[in-house]
């Protein structure tokens, strides 16, 4: 039997829907909450994602700002920016777009953040609240991946959850939500040892690797529930071939014509959905979950700092 789908974009548009609702609710009382999203350099790929950060706020009533700066901005001109916004009372979230520039050192400008408004939840204010299971503001990515599976109704406690990767983005803040939902967690990441044997044993996977349909269908227990973090390009029609079942291969060639590549996770679809009870595709998987909490996030922020 073929794995259910985990509809993010679905689950995506319900919490766009909520997040809507409720910044109508507050303009009668002068409340609009407000995003600021600072990009350095020319990165292509950021581009899009700032821009369409920007677009969604606009489409839920949310106050927005673009900061679009030169690529050999310096630590310090980007500090003085956050500053600014971090005095700014009609500004709630501010979000620097990474990876930035060589010269700028990111831990330095992530700090700078005020705790309060960092809506991307990298602060080490927010990062220890997170680990010691107090009230913060969480990573997108994670926190739509929890909304995800407690849409689904996915049973959490008690069950042995594998998260694949350990990076501070999408790996170890994942890893704390579901031990705090009282998962049993293993990490792994490149040195883990014999991967296969330890991702068999998970009743949810997680896959935050950014390696192309690296999870097969021999990493998977039959039954798990598998999310596909990964966003990667496949770009050749034998890649096409290998990673996709039947169904979807003449609509992958098509977009692959079209735009030279397409997308893929790190899970391959082709031999992981017929072991999988439940599974994220991509796209419309985790992608858009991530936006949708940072709308979440920002409207957060703008209720928090006002109580
Ligand atoms: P990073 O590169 O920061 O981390 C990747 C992790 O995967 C590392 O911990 C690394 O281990 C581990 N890893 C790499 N190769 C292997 C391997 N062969 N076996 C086991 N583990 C391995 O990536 P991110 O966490 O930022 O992102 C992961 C993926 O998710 C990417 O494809 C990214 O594009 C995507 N992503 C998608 C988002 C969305 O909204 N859909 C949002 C954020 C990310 P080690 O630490 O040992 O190097």
């Amino acid at each position: 039997m073929a794995a259910q789908l985990l509809d993010g974009a679905a689950v995506a548009e319900e919490i766009k829907k909520r997040v809507a609702a409720r910044v109508k609710e507050l303009e009668p009382r002068g409340v609009r909450p407000g995003l600021a999203a600072v990009i350095v350099g020319d990165d292509p790929a950021s581009k899009v994602y700032v821009g369409s950060k920007v677009k969604t706020c606009q489409a839920l009533g949310l106050y927005s700002e673009k900061y679009e700066l030169p690529a050999l901005t310096t630590t310090e001109e980007l500090s003085a920016l956050v500053e600014h916004l971090n005095r700014r009372d009609d500004i709630d979230g501010i979000l620097v777009q990474l990876p930035l520039p060589k010269q700028i050192e990111t831990r330095r400008i992530l700090e700078a953040v005020s705790p309060a408004k960092d809506v991307d939840g990298f602060h080490a204010v927010n990062v220890a609240r997170l680990v010691r299971g107090e009230e913060s503001l969480v990573p997108c990515t994670p926190a739509g991946i929890m909304e995800l599976l407690d849409h689904y109704r996915i049973p959490i406690e008690g069950s042995r959850a594998v998260v694949v990767g350990r990076s501070d983005i999408v790996g170890k803040p994942m890893s704390m939500l579901l031990l705090h939902r009282n998962a049993t967690v293993t990490i792994c990441h490149s040195r883990t040892r014999d991967l296969p044997e330890v991702t068999r044993q998970a009743d949810i996977l997680i896959a935050a690797i950014g390696r192309a349909a690296m999870i097969t269908g021999d990493f998977i227990r039959e039954g798990a529930v598998v999310v596909d973090v990964g966003m990667n390009n496949v770009t050749t029609t034998d890649e096409v071939n290998r990673v996709f079942a039947d169904p979807e291969i003449p609509k992958r060639m098509e977009i692959l014509a079209k735009r030279g590549y397409t997308l893929v996770g790190d899970v391959e679809p082709r031999t992981v959905a017929g072991r999988a009870s439940w599974l994220t595709p991509v796209p419309g998987g985790v992608g858009p979950l991530t936006i949708a909490m940072l709308m979440k996030n920002t409207l957060r922020a703008a209720e928090m700092r006002r109580s």
